[in-house]
Protein backbone atom coordinates (compact mmCIF):
# COMPACT_ATOMS: atom_id res chain seq x y z
CA UNK A 1 0.00 0.00 0.00
CA UNK A 2 1.48 3.22 -1.03
CA UNK A 3 1.68 5.64 1.65
CA UNK A 4 4.07 8.50 0.17
CA UNK A 5 1.90 11.49 -1.95
CA UNK A 6 3.29 14.65 -3.44
CA UNK A 7 0.28 16.05 -2.80
CA UNK A 8 -2.33 15.32 0.01
CA UNK A 9 -5.67 16.80 0.24
CA UNK A 10 -7.93 16.71 3.13
CA UNK A 11 -11.54 16.98 2.13
CA UNK A 12 -13.33 15.81 -0.31
CA UNK A 13 -15.86 18.68 -0.85
CA UNK A 14 -16.40 20.88 -3.92
CA UNK A 15 -13.10 22.51 -3.22
CA UNK A 16 -11.00 19.52 -2.30
CA UNK A 17 -12.03 17.52 -5.84
CA UNK A 18 -11.63 20.93 -7.74
CA UNK A 19 -8.34 21.14 -6.78
CA UNK A 20 -7.27 17.47 -7.69
CA UNK A 21 -9.07 18.23 -10.89
CA UNK A 22 -7.44 21.62 -11.56
CA UNK A 23 -3.52 20.07 -10.72
CA UNK A 24 -3.86 17.41 -13.15
CA UNK A 25 -5.36 19.92 -15.38
CA UNK A 26 -2.17 22.41 -15.51
CA UNK A 27 -0.24 18.64 -16.17
CA UNK A 28 1.07 17.84 -12.35
CA UNK A 29 2.46 14.41 -12.93
CA UNK A 30 3.19 13.62 -9.13
CA UNK A 31 1.17 11.92 -7.38
CA UNK A 32 -2.21 12.84 -5.51
CA UNK A 33 -4.48 11.45 -3.19
CA UNK A 34 -7.52 13.13 -1.57
CA UNK A 35 -8.41 12.12 1.97
CA UNK A 36 -12.29 11.83 2.74
CA UNK A 37 -13.76 10.76 6.53
CA UNK A 38 -17.58 11.17 5.33
CA UNK A 39 -17.75 9.55 1.61
CA UNK A 40 -21.32 10.04 1.51
CA UNK A 41 -21.01 13.54 2.80
CA UNK A 42 -23.80 13.99 4.71
CA UNK A 43 -21.98 16.45 7.20
CA UNK A 44 -20.47 18.68 4.26
CA UNK A 45 -20.86 21.71 3.39
CA UNK A 46 -21.55 21.24 -0.22
CA UNK A 47 -24.22 19.12 -0.16
CA UNK A 48 -26.34 21.43 1.66
CA UNK A 49 -25.45 24.84 -0.78
CA UNK A 50 -28.37 25.59 -3.30
CA UNK A 51 -25.68 26.22 -6.30
CA UNK A 52 -26.02 30.02 -6.70
CA UNK A 53 -23.27 32.08 -8.57
CA UNK A 54 -23.09 35.91 -8.55
CA UNK A 55 -20.57 38.84 -9.73
CA UNK A 56 -22.05 41.41 -7.14
CA UNK A 57 -19.48 41.92 -5.01
CA UNK A 58 -17.37 44.70 -3.48
CA UNK A 59 -13.91 42.88 -3.59
CA UNK A 60 -12.13 42.26 -6.92
CA UNK A 61 -10.92 39.00 -5.96
CA UNK A 62 -14.73 37.74 -4.89
CA UNK A 63 -15.75 39.30 -8.45
CA UNK A 64 -13.39 37.61 -10.21
CA UNK A 65 -13.36 34.16 -8.59
CA UNK A 66 -17.05 34.43 -9.55
CA UNK A 67 -16.72 35.17 -13.26
CA UNK A 68 -13.82 32.40 -13.32
CA UNK A 69 -16.29 30.10 -11.70
CA UNK A 70 -18.98 31.05 -14.46
CA UNK A 71 -16.85 30.03 -17.08
CA UNK A 72 -15.65 27.14 -15.67
CA UNK A 73 -19.45 25.79 -15.23
CA UNK A 74 -19.58 26.76 -19.37
CA UNK A 75 -16.44 24.50 -20.40
CA UNK A 76 -16.88 22.21 -17.70
CA UNK A 77 -20.01 21.26 -18.55
CA UNK A 78 -19.67 21.30 -22.29
CA UNK A 79 -16.22 19.35 -22.56
CA UNK A 80 -17.02 16.58 -20.18
CA UNK A 81 -20.69 16.22 -21.66
CA UNK A 82 -22.65 16.66 -18.28
CA UNK A 83 -25.40 19.16 -18.37
CA UNK A 84 -25.17 21.05 -14.63
CA UNK A 85 -28.23 23.20 -15.62
CA UNK A 86 -27.33 26.13 -15.50
CA UNK A 87 -30.15 28.45 -15.16
CA UNK A 88 -28.56 32.32 -15.66
CA UNK A 89 -31.03 34.21 -14.68
CA UNK A 90 -29.51 36.89 -12.59
CA UNK A 91 -29.36 37.65 -8.83
CA UNK A 92 -31.43 41.05 -8.06
CA UNK A 93 -30.47 42.78 -5.40
CA UNK A 94 -32.59 45.75 -4.22
CA UNK A 95 -31.68 48.54 -2.60
CA UNK A 96 -33.25 51.04 -0.15
CA UNK A 97 -32.01 54.92 -0.25
CA UNK A 98 -29.49 54.21 2.44
CA UNK A 99 -27.42 51.76 0.65
CA UNK A 100 -28.46 52.80 -2.81
CA UNK A 101 -24.87 54.60 -3.18
CA UNK A 102 -22.98 51.56 -2.44
CA UNK A 103 -25.18 49.27 -4.73
CA UNK A 104 -24.19 52.20 -7.38
CA UNK A 105 -20.59 51.91 -6.07
CA UNK A 106 -20.74 48.11 -6.29
CA UNK A 107 -22.06 47.96 -9.77
CA UNK A 108 -19.18 50.56 -11.01
CA UNK A 109 -16.56 48.18 -9.74
CA UNK A 110 -18.73 44.85 -11.07
CA UNK A 111 -18.77 46.28 -14.46
CA UNK A 112 -14.73 47.56 -14.23
CA UNK A 113 -13.87 43.83 -13.14
CA UNK A 114 -16.10 42.84 -16.70
CA UNK A 115 -19.57 41.66 -14.70
CA UNK A 116 -22.36 41.87 -16.81
CA UNK A 117 -24.29 43.80 -14.04
CA UNK A 118 -27.12 46.63 -14.67
CA UNK A 119 -27.91 49.29 -12.37
CA UNK A 120 -32.69 49.36 -12.18
CA UNK A 121 -34.30 52.48 -10.74
CA UNK A 122 -37.51 51.76 -8.96
CA UNK A 123 -39.68 51.96 -12.70
CA UNK A 124 -37.08 49.96 -14.28
CA UNK A 125 -38.10 47.28 -11.59
CA UNK A 126 -41.69 47.49 -12.11
CA UNK A 127 -41.65 47.07 -15.18
CA UNK A 128 -39.35 44.22 -15.76
CA UNK A 129 -40.91 42.77 -12.77
CA UNK A 130 -44.20 43.03 -12.64
CA UNK A 131 -44.95 41.01 -9.16
CA UNK A 132 -42.73 42.83 -7.21
CA UNK A 133 -43.51 45.73 -4.52
CA UNK A 134 -41.42 48.20 -5.15
CA UNK A 135 -42.25 50.69 -2.11
CA UNK A 136 -39.47 51.98 -0.13
CA UNK A 137 -37.21 50.77 -2.99
CA UNK A 138 -34.95 53.60 -4.05
CA UNK A 139 -32.99 50.69 -6.79
CA UNK A 140 -31.65 47.76 -7.52
CA UNK A 141 -29.22 45.71 -9.81
CA UNK A 142 -29.20 42.66 -11.96
CA UNK A 143 -26.68 40.47 -13.22
CA UNK A 144 -27.43 40.26 -17.03
CA UNK A 145 -24.96 37.04 -17.56
CA UNK A 146 -22.98 34.77 -15.86
CA UNK A 147 -25.29 34.52 -12.62
CA UNK A 148 -27.78 32.29 -11.73
CA UNK A 149 -27.90 29.21 -10.07
CA UNK A 150 -26.84 24.92 -11.09
CA UNK A 151 -26.79 21.50 -9.87
CA UNK A 152 -23.99 21.77 -7.44
CA UNK A 153 -24.86 18.00 -6.79
CA UNK A 154 -24.12 16.94 -9.98
CA UNK A 155 -20.78 19.40 -10.58
CA UNK A 156 -19.39 17.62 -7.64
CA UNK A 157 -19.76 13.83 -8.57
CA UNK A 158 -18.45 14.85 -11.77
CA UNK A 159 -15.49 16.23 -10.87
CA UNK A 160 -14.89 13.34 -8.13
CA UNK A 161 -15.17 10.97 -11.16
CA UNK A 162 -13.08 13.01 -13.12
CA UNK A 163 -10.26 12.66 -10.55
CA UNK A 164 -10.63 9.32 -10.13
CA UNK A 165 -10.05 8.87 -13.83
CA UNK A 166 -6.96 10.94 -13.73
CA UNK A 167 -5.64 8.64 -11.13
CA UNK A 168 -6.02 10.42 -7.76
CA UNK A 169 -5.82 8.28 -4.71
CA UNK A 170 -9.37 8.43 -2.98
CA UNK A 171 -8.30 7.27 0.91
CA UNK A 172 -11.17 7.01 3.45
CA UNK A 173 -10.25 7.95 6.78
CA UNK A 174 -10.54 10.71 9.39
CA UNK A 175 -7.08 13.06 9.92
CA UNK A 176 -6.48 12.97 13.75
CA UNK A 177 -2.91 13.85 13.43
CA UNK A 178 -0.57 16.13 11.81
CA UNK A 179 3.35 15.44 12.28
CA UNK A 180 5.19 18.72 11.73
CA UNK A 181 8.79 20.34 12.40
CA UNK A 182 9.92 23.76 12.23
CA UNK A 183 8.95 24.59 8.39
CA UNK A 184 7.34 21.61 7.24
CA UNK A 185 4.69 19.52 7.52
CA UNK A 186 5.85 15.71 6.98
CA UNK A 187 2.77 13.52 7.53
CA UNK A 188 -0.57 12.93 8.25
CA UNK A 189 -2.06 10.46 11.14
CA UNK A 190 -5.28 8.83 10.16
CA UNK A 191 -7.93 7.59 12.83
CA UNK A 192 -7.05 3.51 11.47
CA UNK A 193 -3.55 4.37 12.41
CA UNK A 194 -2.34 4.60 9.19
CA UNK A 195 0.29 7.22 8.20
CA UNK A 196 0.59 8.85 5.13
CA UNK A 197 3.73 11.18 4.07
CA UNK A 198 3.44 14.40 1.70
CA UNK A 199 5.25 16.67 -0.07
CA UNK A 200 2.09 19.29 0.06
CA UNK A 201 -0.96 19.41 2.13
CA UNK A 202 -4.25 21.12 1.47
CA UNK A 203 -6.48 21.80 4.12
CA UNK A 204 -10.42 21.37 2.00
CA UNK A 205 -11.82 20.47 5.30
CA UNK A 206 -14.57 23.35 5.06
CA UNK A 207 -16.27 23.98 8.27
CA UNK A 208 -14.32 21.38 10.39
CA UNK A 209 -10.53 23.87 8.88
CA UNK A 210 -10.16 25.11 12.10
CA UNK A 211 -10.11 21.85 14.10
CA UNK A 212 -7.76 20.42 11.45
CA UNK A 213 -5.78 23.25 11.65
CA UNK A 214 -5.09 23.25 15.04
CA UNK A 215 -3.53 20.10 14.76
CA UNK A 216 -0.39 21.86 13.38
CA UNK A 217 -1.01 24.05 16.36
CA UNK A 218 -2.04 26.90 13.86
CA UNK A 219 -4.97 29.37 14.60
CA UNK A 220 -7.25 29.35 11.41
CA UNK A 221 -10.33 31.57 12.53
CA UNK A 222 -12.74 29.40 10.50
CA UNK A 223 -15.62 27.82 12.28
CA UNK A 224 -19.40 26.33 11.86
CA UNK A 225 -22.02 28.39 11.15
CA UNK A 226 -25.79 27.09 10.61
CA UNK A 227 -27.91 28.38 7.88
CA UNK A 228 -31.36 27.50 7.09
CA UNK A 229 -32.94 26.31 3.27
CA UNK A 230 -36.73 26.72 3.15
CA UNK A 231 -38.77 24.69 -0.02
CA UNK A 232 -41.58 27.02 -0.47
CA UNK A 233 -44.76 26.42 -2.43
CA UNK A 234 -46.22 30.03 -3.01
CA UNK A 235 -49.75 29.94 -4.47
CA UNK A 236 -48.97 31.94 -8.20
CA UNK A 237 -45.25 33.04 -7.35
CA UNK A 238 -43.43 34.18 -10.37
CA UNK A 239 -41.97 30.40 -12.10
CA UNK A 240 -39.45 32.38 -14.04
CA UNK A 241 -37.50 35.15 -11.79
CA UNK A 242 -33.99 36.41 -11.02
CA UNK A 243 -32.67 35.49 -7.25
CA UNK A 244 -34.15 38.18 -5.64
CA UNK A 245 -32.20 39.24 -2.88
CA UNK A 246 -34.58 41.77 -0.46
CA UNK A 247 -32.91 44.65 1.31
CA UNK A 248 -33.66 42.78 4.67
CA UNK A 249 -31.19 39.50 3.35
CA UNK A 250 -34.41 37.22 2.38
CA UNK A 251 -33.64 35.55 -0.98
CA UNK A 252 -36.00 33.42 -2.63
CA UNK A 253 -35.63 31.70 -6.38
CA UNK A 254 -37.80 29.08 -8.08
CA UNK A 255 -36.46 25.53 -7.52
CA UNK A 256 -38.63 23.27 -9.64
CA UNK A 257 -42.73 23.42 -9.20
CA UNK A 258 -41.83 25.05 -5.67
CA UNK A 259 -39.26 28.13 -4.41
CA UNK A 260 -36.34 28.12 -2.21
CA UNK A 261 -35.69 30.88 0.52
CA UNK A 262 -33.66 31.55 3.57
CA UNK A 263 -32.30 34.93 5.35
CA UNK A 264 -28.80 36.22 5.11
CA UNK A 265 -27.71 37.13 8.98
CA UNK A 266 -25.14 40.09 7.92
CA UNK A 267 -28.02 41.85 6.36
CA UNK A 268 -30.43 41.91 9.02
CA UNK A 269 -28.99 44.55 11.57
CA UNK A 270 -29.06 42.18 14.37
CA UNK A 271 -31.82 40.44 13.95
CA UNK A 272 -30.94 37.28 13.07
CA UNK A 273 -28.29 35.97 15.46
CA UNK A 274 -25.19 34.34 13.83
CA UNK A 275 -22.67 32.60 16.19
CA UNK A 276 -20.43 29.48 15.95
CA UNK A 277 -22.43 26.16 16.06
CA UNK A 278 -22.68 22.56 17.10
CA UNK A 279 -20.85 20.77 13.84
CA UNK A 280 -24.02 17.97 14.41
CA UNK A 281 -26.39 21.02 15.09
CA UNK A 282 -28.40 20.35 11.52
CA UNK A 283 -31.88 21.72 12.96
CA UNK A 284 -33.18 24.19 10.64
CA UNK A 285 -34.50 26.92 12.20
CA UNK A 286 -38.45 27.25 11.13
CA UNK A 287 -38.87 30.30 13.73
CA UNK A 288 -36.39 32.06 11.11
CA UNK A 289 -39.33 31.32 8.82
CA UNK A 290 -42.08 32.19 10.72
CA UNK A 291 -41.07 35.26 12.13
CA UNK A 292 -38.46 37.04 9.36
CA UNK A 293 -38.84 35.32 5.88
CA UNK A 294 -42.28 35.00 5.20
CA UNK A 295 -43.48 38.34 6.19
CA UNK A 296 -40.78 39.76 4.10
CA UNK A 297 -41.82 37.88 1.14
CA UNK A 298 -45.61 38.05 1.51
CA UNK A 299 -45.16 42.06 1.25
CA UNK A 300 -42.50 42.39 -1.29
CA UNK A 301 -44.55 39.83 -3.27
CA UNK A 302 -48.24 40.76 -2.64
CA UNK A 303 -49.89 38.88 -5.35
CA UNK A 304 -48.62 35.34 -3.84
CA UNK A 305 -51.17 34.06 -1.43
CA UNK A 306 -49.37 31.32 1.58
CA UNK A 307 -45.94 30.43 1.83
CA UNK A 308 -46.29 27.46 3.16
CA UNK A 309 -42.93 25.40 3.84
CA UNK A 310 -42.62 22.30 1.44
CA UNK A 311 -39.53 20.99 3.15
CA UNK A 312 -36.47 22.42 4.46
CA UNK A 313 -32.62 21.50 5.44
CA UNK A 314 -29.52 23.15 7.33
CA UNK A 315 -25.60 22.99 6.20
CA UNK A 316 -22.75 24.96 7.93
CA UNK A 317 -21.37 27.67 6.31
CA UNK A 318 -16.85 27.64 6.16
CA UNK A 319 -17.55 30.85 7.97
CA UNK A 320 -14.21 32.88 8.63
CA UNK A 321 -15.01 35.11 11.57
CA UNK A 322 -11.98 37.37 10.69
CA UNK A 323 -12.96 38.78 7.82
CA UNK A 324 -15.44 36.67 6.04
CA UNK A 325 -13.10 35.80 2.79
CA UNK A 326 -11.60 33.21 1.52
CA UNK A 327 -7.83 31.79 3.38
CA UNK A 328 -5.76 30.81 0.30
CA UNK A 329 -2.00 29.62 0.11
CA UNK A 330 0.55 28.34 2.32
CA UNK A 331 0.95 29.04 6.08
CA UNK A 332 3.26 31.43 6.75
CA UNK A 333 6.01 28.99 8.25
CA UNK A 334 5.11 25.91 7.29
CA UNK A 335 4.94 26.30 3.63
CA UNK A 336 3.83 23.14 2.13
CA UNK A 337 0.56 23.46 4.41
CA UNK A 338 -2.06 25.14 2.21
CA UNK A 339 -5.46 26.26 2.99
CA UNK A 340 -8.30 26.74 0.84
CA UNK A 341 -10.71 27.53 3.41
CA UNK A 342 -13.00 30.14 5.13
CA UNK A 343 -15.39 30.87 1.67
CA UNK A 344 -18.60 32.07 4.06
CA UNK A 345 -21.08 31.05 1.87
CA UNK A 346 -19.66 31.52 -1.37
CA UNK A 347 -17.43 28.49 -1.74
CA UNK A 348 -19.24 26.67 -4.76
CA UNK A 349 -19.30 29.40 -6.99
CA UNK A 350 -15.11 30.06 -5.82
CA UNK A 351 -14.28 26.41 -5.94
CA UNK A 352 -12.91 26.51 -9.42
CA UNK A 353 -11.20 29.44 -8.99
CA UNK A 354 -9.88 28.19 -5.91
CA UNK A 355 -8.43 24.99 -6.59
CA UNK A 356 -6.87 26.40 -9.88
CA UNK A 357 -5.06 29.01 -7.66
CA UNK A 358 -4.01 26.25 -5.10
CA UNK A 359 -2.75 24.23 -7.79
CA UNK A 360 -0.77 26.92 -9.45
CA UNK A 361 0.69 27.52 -6.15
CA UNK A 362 1.89 23.79 -5.56
CA UNK A 363 3.26 23.80 -8.98
CA UNK A 364 4.53 26.90 -9.80
CA UNK A 365 5.12 28.33 -6.45
CA UNK A 366 2.75 31.52 -7.87
CA UNK A 367 -0.45 32.54 -9.28
CA UNK A 368 -0.85 32.43 -13.07
CA UNK A 369 -4.29 33.26 -13.97
CA UNK A 370 -6.10 35.14 -11.05
CA UNK A 371 -3.60 37.23 -8.54
CA UNK A 372 -5.41 36.14 -5.30
CA UNK A 373 -2.18 36.98 -3.20
CA UNK A 374 -4.34 39.61 -0.92
CA UNK A 375 -5.94 36.49 0.52
CA UNK A 376 -3.51 34.62 1.94
CA UNK A 377 -2.76 33.76 5.46
CA UNK A 378 -0.67 36.88 6.10
CA UNK A 379 -3.08 38.96 6.41
CA UNK A 380 -4.66 37.17 9.53
CA UNK A 381 -1.28 37.40 10.93
CA UNK A 382 -0.32 41.05 10.39
CA UNK A 383 -4.38 41.76 11.76
CA UNK A 384 -5.40 43.21 8.27
CA UNK A 385 -8.74 42.29 7.26
CA UNK A 386 -10.34 42.38 3.69
CA UNK A 387 -13.98 43.77 3.71
CA UNK A 388 -16.80 42.58 1.29
CA UNK A 389 -19.62 44.65 1.15
CA UNK A 390 -22.29 42.36 -0.27
CA UNK A 391 -22.55 39.26 1.87
CA UNK A 392 -25.46 36.83 1.70
C1 LIG B 1 -27.20 26.20 3.26
C2 LIG B 1 -25.99 26.57 2.42
C3 LIG B 1 -26.18 27.20 1.20
C4 LIG B 1 -25.07 27.54 0.41
N1 LIG B 1 -25.29 28.13 -0.80
C5 LIG B 1 -24.23 28.46 -1.57
C6 LIG B 1 -24.44 29.07 -2.83
O1 LIG B 1 -25.57 29.28 -3.27
N2 LIG B 1 -23.36 29.41 -3.56
C7 LIG B 1 -22.07 29.22 -3.12
O2 LIG B 1 -21.14 29.57 -3.82
N3 LIG B 1 -21.86 28.62 -1.93
C8 LIG B 1 -22.89 28.24 -1.14
N4 LIG B 1 -22.68 27.68 0.08
C9 LIG B 1 -21.30 27.52 0.57
C10 LIG B 1 -20.64 26.30 0.01
O3 LIG B 1 -21.49 25.20 0.13
C11 LIG B 1 -19.32 26.02 0.74
O4 LIG B 1 -18.56 27.20 0.84
C12 LIG B 1 -18.52 24.97 -0.01
O5 LIG B 1 -19.32 23.84 -0.27
C13 LIG B 1 -17.29 24.56 0.78
O6 LIG B 1 -16.75 23.41 0.17
P1 LIG B 1 -15.56 22.61 0.85
O7 LIG B 1 -15.17 21.55 -0.09
O8 LIG B 1 -14.52 23.59 1.29
O9 LIG B 1 -16.18 22.05 2.20
P2 LIG B 1 -17.09 20.74 2.44
O10 LIG B 1 -18.08 20.56 1.37
O11 LIG B 1 -17.61 20.85 3.83
O12 LIG B 1 -16.07 19.55 2.33
C14 LIG B 1 -15.10 19.33 3.33
C15 LIG B 1 -14.91 17.83 3.48
O13 LIG B 1 -13.82 17.64 4.39
C16 LIG B 1 -14.08 16.46 5.13
N5 LIG B 1 -13.30 16.50 6.38
C17 LIG B 1 -13.42 17.41 7.40
N6 LIG B 1 -12.53 17.13 8.36
C18 LIG B 1 -11.84 16.03 7.97
C19 LIG B 1 -10.81 15.25 8.56
N7 LIG B 1 -10.30 15.55 9.77
N8 LIG B 1 -10.35 14.16 7.88
C20 LIG B 1 -10.86 13.83 6.66
N9 LIG B 1 -11.85 14.53 6.07
C21 LIG B 1 -12.33 15.61 6.71
C22 LIG B 1 -15.59 16.52 5.38
O14 LIG B 1 -16.12 15.23 5.63
C23 LIG B 1 -16.11 17.13 4.08
O15 LIG B 1 -16.60 16.17 3.18
C24 LIG B 1 -23.75 27.28 0.88
C25 LIG B 1 -23.57 26.64 2.10
C26 LIG B 1 -24.67 26.27 2.86
C27 LIG B 1 -24.46 25.58 4.17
Amino acid sequence: MQNTYDVIIIGSGIVGVSTAWHLRGIDFAGSIAIVERDPSFSHSSTAHAVGGIWQQFSLKENIQMALYGAKFLKEFAKDQNVDLDFQEHGYLFLAEEEGLDALHANVERQRRHKADIAPLTPSLLQQHFPWLNTDGLAGGALGLSNEGWFDSHRLHSALRSAVRDWEVTLIKGSVTEIDHADTEIRSIMLDNGRRLKCGHLVNATGPNAGNLTRMARIRLPIEPRKRSIFVVHGKSAPAEMPVLVDPSGVFLRPEGPFHICGVTPAKTAGKVEDRRCDLSDFEPDRELFESIIRPTLEARLPDVKEFKIVRSWAGHYDYNSFDQIAVLGPHTRLANFYFANGFSGIGLQQAPAAGRAVAELILHGAYQTLDLSRLGFERIVENQPLEEENLI
